[in-house]
């Protein structure tokens, strides 16, 4: 009954009211794709005022800067006031939207779209499926309930958010039906080779040589996490800034880290700003890291998870450390 209360939400917006679309801060590629490609498919309903936004710095990555539907996104400053429905993309808890918290509260009508395990369950009609290997999942469904054909420019936006939170098809998730979802959006026409290209493989290269020195100071901790060993590394603003990169370009540091065989649990912290730090944590199995996350703040999935940590880089680490047995599967 949640589908049919998300399709009466959105069929009780008129094609001339204000659309709000909304995803998480530092958005990755489920939050955008899954975002601009139902925006997309509202266009395809008729909808006219449509935008789309994410708090905080309006930086959208390079691999995800040429996804159709970017016309749609705007800064936060440019979020409508006062629209007549928000949608919410890929947002586990309301911390993760900033300041367009109170944008949320304030929808006479909201609907959230989201497959986070710990989701904290905000929002008017929340369609949340902690199966759904990514958000696009939970959009595709919904589009189709809206009558809402799929088309190359859709597909393309649902494609890149499904191979970005599946690790290219590598995870867990990683079910029939995913693949059957992918089937489908492969046969409107896109090219998962260029895409793959695009999003994957199109790194400058000082991003590589900022990788191969964070990389180099990792530390292996055999007996943490019950003896099935922490591996951990850290970034800072400076590593950054001497090789010229922006922040999003660690995000995804943690796939070589957590390739160790000789470590359940992998962590990658990187410095926000002085004292803060944005932490990632994934596991093989072991541990429940969203167990970990949630126990300091944050959030996320059983093998992939985050927080916000506050400290010295040791004090941070020390943090993880310690609840690692507690959180043991
Ligand atoms: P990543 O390590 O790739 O940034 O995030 C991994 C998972 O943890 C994602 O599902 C993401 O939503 C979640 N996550 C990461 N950082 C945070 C955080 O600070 N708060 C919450 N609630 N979830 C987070
Ligand atoms: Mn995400
Ligand atoms: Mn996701």
């Amino acid at each position: 009954e949640q589908w049919a209360a998300a399709v009466a939400a959105v069929r009780s917006a008129g094609p001339d009211d204000e659309v709000q679309l909304i995803c998480h801060v530092n958005p990755d590629g489920d939050a955008l794709g899954s975002m601009l490609g139902f925006g997309l498919g509202l266009r395809r309903l008729g909808f006219t005022r449509l935008r789309a936004t994410f708090p905080g710095e309006f930086v959208v990555p390079d691999p995800y800067a040429a996804l159709p539907g970017s016309d749609l996104l705007v800064p936060e400053a440019e979020a409508f006031d006062d629209p007549r429905l928000i949608l919410v993309f890929d947002v586990a808890s309301e911390s993760r939207l900033g300041g367009l918290a109170g944008l949320l509260t304030a929808a006479p009508c909201s609907v959230v779209l989201d497959h986070h395990a710990s989701n904290t369950g905000f929002g008017m009609v929340r369609l949340v499926d902690p199966r759904a290997a990514a958000t696009s999942v939970v959009a595709e469904q919904l589009l189709a309930r809206l009558g809402v054909p799929l088309d190359q420019e859709i597909a393309e936006c649902l494609y890149v958010a499904l191979a970005t939170d599946t690790g290219s098809f590598k995870f867990d998730m990683t079910t029939a039906a995913v693949h059957e979802l992918a089937a489908r959006l492969i046969a409107t026409g896109i090219r998962p080779g260029e895409i793959s290209r695009r999003v994957f493989d199109s790194r400058p290269f000082g991003a590589m040589k900022l990788t191969g020195e964070v990389l180099g100071r990792a530390v292996l901790e055999p007996g943490a996490a019950g003896g099935r060993g922490m591996v951990w590394t850290y970034a800072t603003l400076a590593d950054l800034e001497r090789h010229a990169q922006p922040p999003y370009v660690l995000d995804t540091l943690i796939d070589p880290v957590r390739s160790v065989a000789d470590a359940d649990v992998s962590v990658v912290v990187k410095q926000v700003a002085a004292g803060e730090w944005s932490v990632s944590l994934r596991s093989k199995g072991a541990v429940d890291v969203s167990g970990v996350a949630v126990a300091q703040g944050g959030g996320g999935h059983r093998l992939a998870a985050g927080f916000t940590g506050y400290g010295e880089v040791g004090e941070v680490v020390d943090g993880v450390r310690r609840l690692l047995d507690a959180f043991l599967n």
